[in-house]
């Protein structure tokens, strides 16, 4: 999507947006910006608020809690499944665009890039937003430098720059992973909103993005087209022609329909799911798992025999260092029905 030479009126960039932060916020915020089919670079390195918690127990969607490095790895690797590019590097300037112009990134590295949006979503470092715009600054009370003013931006992280956005803690969200990721996600959505909106020249309703996928056969046929082009010509603005409106909405309602996939994809698609979790989980425990859960014959006859041979010699727990493994035995020999402190 990103546009080189500029030449529809839209400024030359290198990107379509910048996420400053890979932590939960900026994940969240790239995830959506990405799908969309923003051309979308994460920037991450330096002072990190998930690094510091010692085990993550209150993430909706892991019984058992799940550590930071885990976390890290299912968060980056959900960066770069949708196509955003991440790179390690700390951001230490954003320049805001000069008239039509695009926002100009800078780098520890020595990088430099061009983007229309730039989203932050780094709860301690502000000191890259501070010279953006005047009202970003704010003497807290107890502090000896100015720090961003987590009460600027709206519910949507938007702020007094157009095109920068704020995401988690930083936005004045509250400290904590779930919300953080909510936080990123909605200001993800909000910014492809304002994009619909501004300039593709959608409106209210049809402009909105949603990032779905329904099963195939909820929305088809002509009747469904039309009954979800008439919903979307509701609030139409007065400075847009009506045939123009029909057919924008049109397109809006034929894209819906895109989103619908077969059965066997959603097979398929949960197949594929499940092997990207599998890959970030100790080898131990999967194996455990496996043959609680299997019989133990198919689970051998699964693995290459060479494998085998080195299970076996090694032996299954006998593993040395601290596995997930040794952590759920110490778990149960402690009493607790999953290992987790209480
Ligand atoms: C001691 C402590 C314990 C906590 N325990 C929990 C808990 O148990 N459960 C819970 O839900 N929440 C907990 N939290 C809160 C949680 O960590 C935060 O709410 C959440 O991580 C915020 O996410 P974020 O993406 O906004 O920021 P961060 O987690 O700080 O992520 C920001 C990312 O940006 C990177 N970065 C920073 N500056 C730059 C830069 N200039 N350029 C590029 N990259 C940069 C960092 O390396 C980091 O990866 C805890 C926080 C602390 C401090």
């Amino acid at each position: 999507m990103t546009d080189a030479a500029g030449a529809d009126d839209t400024p030359a960039t290198d990107r379509d947006v910048v996420v400053v932060g890979g932590g939960p916020a900026g994940t969240a915020a790239a995830v959506f910006t990405a799908r969309y089919g923003f051309d979308t670079v994460v920037f991450d390195r330096g002072t990190s608020s998930l690094r510091q918690c010692a085990y993550l127990e209150n993430y909706p969607g892991f019984p058992a809690g799940v550590d930071i490095d885990t976390t890290y790895d299912l968060f980056h690797d959900h960066i770069e499944r949708v196509g955003a590019d991440l790179v390690a590097d700390l951001v230490t300037t954003v320049e805001p665009p000069a008239d039509g112009g695009a926002f100009r990134v800078e780098t520890q590295d020595g990088r430099t890039v061009r983007a229309r949006y730039v989203v932050a979503a780094t709860t301690y470092d502000d000191a890259y937003l501070l010279d953006c715009h005047d009202d970003f600054p704010r003497q807290y009370e107890g502090e000896d430098e100015p720090r961003f003013d987590r009460d600027h931006p709206d519910e949507y992280g938007r702020t007094a720059v157009d095109g920068l956005y704020v995401a988690g803690p930083l936005a004045g969200v509250e400290s904590q992973v779930a919300v953080a990721v909510g936080h990123g996600a909605r200001v993800g959505l909000g910014l492809v909103t304002d994009h619909r909106y501004e300039v593709e020249g959608l409106w209210e309703g049809p402009g909105d993005h949603r990032d779905w996928v329904v099963e195939q056969g909820r929305w088809v046929g002509e009747e469904w087209l039309e009954n979800i082009t008439e919903y979307h010509l509701e609030d139409v603005p007065d400075d847009l022609d009506d045939d123009e409106a029909r057919q924008r909405a049109r397109e809006v309602a034929e894209t819906r329909q895109e989103w619908q996939i077969e059965a066997d994809e959603v097979a398929r698609r949960r197949g594929q799911g499940h092997r990207a979790l599998a890959a970030h989980l100790d080898t131990d425990v999967l194996v455990e798992t496996a043959v609680e859960r299997a019989d133990p014959e198919t689970v051998l006859d699964a693995l290459p025999d060479d494998a085998v041979e080195a299970y076996t010699a090694d032996g299954a727990a006998g593993a040395a260092g601290g596995s997930v493994a040794d952590g759920a035995a110490d778990g149960a020999a402690d009493g607790s029905a999953d290992g987790a402190s209480r």
